[in-house]
């Protein structure tokens, strides 16, 4: 018995090192901030890749790992959602830490995929270009990580640039959402003139100055010169000072980092960076390897906490379908919340109870698949042709769990949709099952509607466009799409939905879930409705962003 014992115990050794160096985050930005060229810094920073531009190929750079972000450029959209992982060891640690990066799509009318990607991260980067401040789609999104208590650290991008004073920038984020920003680092020189960090110790004294010297267009790892305080007020003498007074001005107003309230939500470190010159980029990875929580275990839908270290679970969070031409397949995301995932392992399909087979486990980045083989809490595992599975499905093997559904956004945008040809209506009707049970569109249905024109309901009108796309090229199918003059929809019950059928501008469904949602013309009508029968029930949908 003994030497089982002891494997189990080395296993379980292994599993919670594997936890304690893994970091999953994602970066949460408004279009245009940086969010590309900051991931490519990063892969550079780990060495992933040995010069910028490999991954999106910038012009003038190269272009050779993959053109996955330029190519989502291109079609002015971001349809895919996958993950980067890295090794990383920071400056004085004896191990590597694993960095997985979720990727986020930039548009706002995929604000719902970004939902559920931020349901599989332990912390979000929120960058902000230092130029535009917080812009809209920032906004949104961190809300979301407020919604859910994801820790934020937050970078701002483009230092080289003229942009705003510094703690004007941290006012706003303090004034506008309300996160007391906490810098570790301030930047020496103004907006456009970034020459270094100054690291903020206690009472906000300056304890080195972090000089960077730029490197041809910013292609590779910018030169670090590490400087006492006092070197430093030498070597740049007025714009240190005013670095420094700023320091202890933030100290003054408890701007100083703190981990409960950082970890609570409530404060969000700040960096200032350059993502293009590669500046501040290292203090970036150190910062969350420092302070972004490790993986942590979940809460089922019975309320009994899945450790890290039980058995296998995950949770989909994204499926995706036809993400190139040279593989037209479909993927199903899944980030593992406990135990250890190895490729082949028979694992159970929690709302199905059915068993399901690992065979085909990869990670996907841009084109680049690779097949996995073990992964642990943290990680996200993209399964090939797995149709059954939806976002916010569960998978586990041996102890059975199953996590709460991932909450579904209030669409704003509704269209009937209808096949061109009538002779097409078994394709027309699996494709758009199949749509739903993905979760690209909400299917809503009603008697005098029929089966044949189902309404689509969206968060952003993009999604009907994907929508059309897919079920051209996957089931060829031609639909025909008429916008609906509706704007709200509220969920309603049974003993509603007569009274509230009759009301003009008003019409009710019910969502595929069995949900059943009266979409209504406008707040107005909204308004009205609920003035005057204030006992039909409208309630808000889970509106989180
Ligand atoms: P995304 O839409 O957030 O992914 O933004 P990109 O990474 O594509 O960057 C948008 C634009 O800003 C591009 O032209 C970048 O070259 C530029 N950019 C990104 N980071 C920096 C930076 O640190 N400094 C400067 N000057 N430009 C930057």
């Amino acid at each position: 018995m003994a030497p089982v014992e002891r494997s189990e115990g080395k296993a379980s050794q292994v599993l919670a090192e594997e936890v304690s160096r893994r970091r999953t985050f994602a970066v949460i930005s408004h279009p245009d901030a940086g969010k590309s060229t900051l991931t490519e810094a990063l892969a550079l920073h780990a060495k992933v890749i040995s010069e910028a531009g490999a991954i999106h190929g910038k012009a003038g750079r190269r272009s050779t790992v993959s053109d996955w972000m330029e190519m989502e450029k291109a079609r002015g959209i971001s349809v895919s959602s996958t993950a980067l992982q890295f090794n990383y060891r920071s400056a004085g640690s004896s191990v590597d830490n694993v960095i997985n990066l979720v990727d986020t799509p930039g548009h706002s009318d995929f604000s719902e995929d970004t939902y559920r990607v931020l349901t599989a991260v332990d912390a979000a980067v929120m960058l902000i270009d230092a130029a535009k401040g917080l812009e809209p789609q920032t906004l949104k999104l961190f809300q979301v990580c407020k919604h859910r208590g994801i820790p934020v650290i937050t970078v701002i991008n483009k230092w080289d640039r003229p942009g705003r004073a510094p703690l004007e920038l941290l006012d706003e984020i303090n004034e506008r959402i309300g996160l007391v920003p906490t810098p570790l680092f301030l930047p020496v020189g103004i907006a456009g003139d970034f020459r270094g960090l100054l690291r903020r110790g206690e009472d906000g004294v300056a304890t080195e100055y972090i000089r960077f010297t730029r490197t041809a267009g910013g292609a590779t790892i910018a030169p670090e010169e590490i400087l006492t305080a006092e070197a430093a007020a030498i070597r740049e003498g007025e714009e240190w000072e005013t670095a420094a007074e700023e320091s202890e001005l933030l100290s003054a107003t408890g701007q100083d980092h703190d981990e409960e309230l950082f970890l609570a939500g409530q404060t969000s470190p700040v960096i200032y960076a350059s993502a293009m010159l590669n500046f501040g980029v290292r203090q970036i990875l150190d910062t969350l390897i420092e302070l972004a929580p490790p993986p942590r275990g979940r809460a089922a839908i019975d309320g009994r906490e899945r450790e890290v270290t039980d058995p296998f679970s995950a949770v989909v969070f994204k499926v995706q379908a036809g993400m190139d031409a040279a593989h037209r397949d479909r993927l199903a995301f899944m980030r593992i919340v406990s135990g250890v995932f190895e490729r082949g392992m028979v694992v159970t399909h929690a709302q199905t109870g059915k068993p399901f087979t690992t065979k085909y486990a990869q990670t996907v980045f841009g084109r680049e698949r690779s097949t996995v083989e073990s992964a642990f809490p943290g990680d996200v595992v993209g399964l090939v042709n797995a149709t059954a599975l939806a976002p916010g499905h569960t998978l586990y093997a041996d102890k059975k769990v199953e996590y709460p559904p991932i909450p579904s956004f209030a669409p704003e945008h509704f269209s009937v949709l209808r096949a061109e040809s009538a002779s097409k209506y078994k394709q027309f009707r699996r494709a758009v099952d199949q749509l739903d049970s993905e979760g690209v569109v909400q299917v809503l249905r009603n008697e005098i509607r029929g089966d044949a024109a189902p309404v689509l309901a969206a968060v952003g009108p993009m999604q009907f466009e994907v929508v059309s796309a897919r079920m051209k090229a996957e089931f060829n199918v031609e639909a025909r799409m008429e916008p609906l003059g509706y704007g709200i929809a509220r969920r309603t019950d049974a003993e509603s939905a007569d009274e509230l059928g009759r009301q003009r501008g008003v019409e009710v469904f019910t969502r595929s879930d069995g949900v059943l949602l009266a979409l209504v013309s406008d707040k107005w009508r909204l308004q009205y409705i609920q003035k005057e029968m204030p006992e039909l029930t409208l309630e808000p949908l889970v509106a989180t962003a």
